[in-house]
């Protein structure tokens, strides 16, 4: 039997999203200039881990998971991402990284890869991978990492009327 695959994102799900910002028109590719590049290596020094990550992703290797880094970053960006995770003691919990470096935007760059890769379970703060990837992959898990700095406290997510009175 193979041994059990959760992928992870990076943005927002390992490293803390930068001034909470959302990922918007995923389906775009834009291309990498050197003062991305630049901007990039910058926040990078102040960006911190997502609360709960480390104890998280020791969790899924404990039960058993091998842990792939799944996310839509350019390839550009992978030494940028591989020093912050080392930085950051994370580097050690990560047995595979996967960068886009193909002609698809963030969405279907995941949906390809997480098939390919024969993910069994993955976890991404952006709801649309995360519908896209539950419909196509029926029989795997997924889990959406909800975004304080989004969440309004005066909207809540249920699954049908049973849950409104609670
Ligand atoms: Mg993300």
């Amino acid at each position: 039997m193979k041994q059990a695959i959760a992928c992870i994102d990076f943005d927002g799900v390992v490293i803390e999203k930068l001034y909470g910002r959302e990922w918007v028109g995923c389906k775009k590719i834009r291309k990498v200039n050197w003062w991305w590049l630049v901007w990039t290596m910058i926040n990078h020094t102040w960006r911190k881990p997502v609360e709960g990550v480390k104890e998280g992703l020791i969790t899924l290797r404990n039960k058993g998971y091998k842990i792939v880094l799944l996310t839509s970053r350019r390839k550009e960006f992978e030494e940028i991402t591989r020093r912050w995770l080392k930085r950051n003691n994370l580097f050690e919990l990560f047995d595979e990284f996967y960068f886009n470096n193909e002609d698809l935007g963030a969405l279907d760059y995941k949906i390809k890869y997480f098939g390919l890769i024969r993910g069994d379970l993955h976890i991404d703060d952006n709801r649309e991978t995360i519908k896209a990837l539950g419909k196509t992959y029926g029989d795997k898990k997924f889990y959406l990492i909800g975004d304080k700095n989004h969440q309004m406290k005066n909207i809540k997510e249920v699954t049908g009327w049973a849950k409104i009175h609670n």
